[in-house]
């Protein structure tokens, strides 16, 4: 229900009359509806949940605050229906979700009514989470910090990437989570230089460096947490590397704070690597928003980084550097913004750990 107020809030500043949510996510996050055929029609007075006959009585029970509407075949059609009568001209639609076929009949059957095309202003609500929201993704980033404890007991040469990743799986959904946040990202070696590294058949071997990249669901949020770790042997350049990725992300953890737009966030750990030669190699944003979703809004980033942080957002800070053909290190953390700064959810140690 506070989803629900905070978004007409954000309707109304941005005068919208009516808003089509189509996206699954969004419509879980405002209506609690997690059945798969249902969309939302949102007015100043009214709340509709359209949806078919297999999940009415589903609906019902998940989403009080929503009347719940049979579409009876054709939820373009109803929409036109329940709109018409209201006084409202002009619809908008997620943009980002609906597909141009979706659009065109949209548009054939509210043929009396203007289309907006937005960004969902759904993923501006969500950028800032409640304290329920911020417990779910603490409890699933607890949870992550156990199994990376749990991983470095086990790992050993000679086990494949693959072996660590259902070792993970195993002990998170042992423990309750419902699922990985993604596709454990365990790259090992030279294929630790790949950013999105998923697992793969290949044996860890002495003086790879070990990138683990992961998070599990608790209760629907994601939790998101990188180390690298390294077998048998570490070079100097290696200890060297880290160690600048390591300052990088030491000095964004100390002075990311609300006020800070997403672009001066990651100039705190860019240009840690910048004065040490190696920003080039840093090819990738400082971190993202994590939420019902693994990456959402905002962006820490040099190009996409125009949101202005405030006290409830949950983003990660991960900087890294890869070298192609040889190796990458990346460390990450995820932290809730707050009035003075900022709190870190992850908890896991990030000496530099050799196995
Ligand atoms: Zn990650
Ligand atoms: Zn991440």
């Amino acid at each position: 229900m506070e989803h629900l107020t905070r978004l007409r809030q954000l309707l109304q500043k941005e005068k919208i009359e009516a808003l089509l949510v189509t996206n699954p996510v969004n419509v879980v996050y405002l209506s609690g509806f997690t059945g798969t055929a249902g969309m939302l029609l949102i007015t100043e007075q009214d709340a509709w949940l359209l949806t078919d006959f297999r999940y009415l009585e589903q609906a019902e029970a998940q989403a009080p605050a929503f009347t719940v509407t049979d579409t009876a075949g054709d939820g373009w059609k109803r929409i036109a229906e329940l709109l018409g009568g209201t006084g409202v001209s002009a619809l908008a639609v997620e943009a980002d979700h609906l597909t141009v076929k979706e659009f065109a009949a949209l548009a054939a059957a509210c043929a009396d009514l203007r289309l907006q095309e937005t960004d969902s202003p759904v993923k501006v609500v969500r950028r800032i989470k409640s304290k329920a929201e911020i417990d779910a993704i603490a409890r699933a980033q607890a949870l992550t910090d156990e199994a990376f404890a749990h991983l470095l007991r086990q790992m050993k040469a000679g086990m494949t990437e693959a072996e660590i990743a259902l070792e993970a799986e195993f002990f998170l959904r042992r423990r309750g989570a419902g699922g990985m946040s993604f596709a454990m990202i365990v790259a090992s070696g030279a294929r630790s230089a790949l950013p999105h590294g998923v697992a793969s058949q290949k044996k860890l071997a002495p003086g790879d460096a070990v990138v683990l990249d992961f998070g599990c669901v608790v209760d629907g949020y994601c939790s998101d947490m990188t180390r690298t770790v390294f077998i048998g042997d570490v070079s100097d350049r290696q200890r060297q590397v880290y160690n600048a990725v390591l300052a990088a992300q030491k000095n964004a953890l100390e002075r990311l704070r609300a006020g800070l737009s997403g672009r001066e966030g990651d100039a705190l750990a860019r240009d840690v690597l910048q004065g040490l030669g190696w920003a080039e190699y840093f090819g990738h944003g400082l971190g993202h928003g994590v939420g019902l979703e693994i990456h959402e809004a905002p962006r820490l980033s040099p190009a996409a980084g125009d949101v202005v942080l405030e006290p409830g957002m949950v983003v990660t800070v991960e900087p890294g550097v890869y070298f192609k053909g040889e190796f990458g290190i990346r460390i990450e953390d995820m932290v809730v913004i707050t009035n003075d700064g900022n709190r870190n959810l992850t908890k896991s140690p990030k000496e530099l750990f050799c196995i």
